[in-house]
């Protein structure tokens, strides 16, 4: 994404969520739509990001801070992408249209990377709870 102050050109990310229950089963996108917008700026997230870009130097990724900034579009502050020379604010307006022409394009970058969030997020879901070797979703639920 070009800076639209200082068109320098920034390297944002976003999530193609796949997520895993307790005991494994997945969960489909549509089902994990919840809050997949926060879910690029979960700390647990960040940090892979910021991991690979590191691993990878030779890619030269330009990633801004990520941090609550303050949108006069809005006239609030929300956490947000910024420009890594500069700092502005890239809105999540404009980060949402990015994010969608992306989605049917061919991917030129991708990572795959394994997270736990550290926070327990529970949403219905009906399947076969078959843990295997992990728990079960109930136990994890009695576990609290
Ligand atoms: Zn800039
Ligand atoms: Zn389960």
């Amino acid at each position: 994404m070009e800076c639209w102050k200082c068109h320098e050109i920034n390297h944002l990310y976003y999530v193609e969520s796949t997520f895993y229950s307790a005991c494994n089963a997945r969960i489909l996108p549509e089902e994990a739509l919840w809050q997949s917008n926060s879910m690029k700026f979960r700390p647990e997230i960040v940090e892979l990001a910021r991991h690979f870009i590191e691993n990878r130097k030779d890619l030269d990724l330009k990633l801004g801070q990520i941090k609550s900034r303050y949108s006069h579009t809005v006239e609030d502050s929300y956490t947000s992408f910024g420009c890594f020379k500069c700092d502005s604010i890239f809105g999540d307006w404009y980060v949402m249209d990015a994010e969608m022409d992306m989605l049917y394009a061919p991917k030129e970058l991708t990572h795959q990377g394994e997270i736990h969030l550290k926070q327990i997020i529970e949403i219905p879901i009906r399947h076969w709870c078959f843990p295997d070797n992990r728990q079960f979703c109930e136990q994890l639920h009695r576990k609290e």
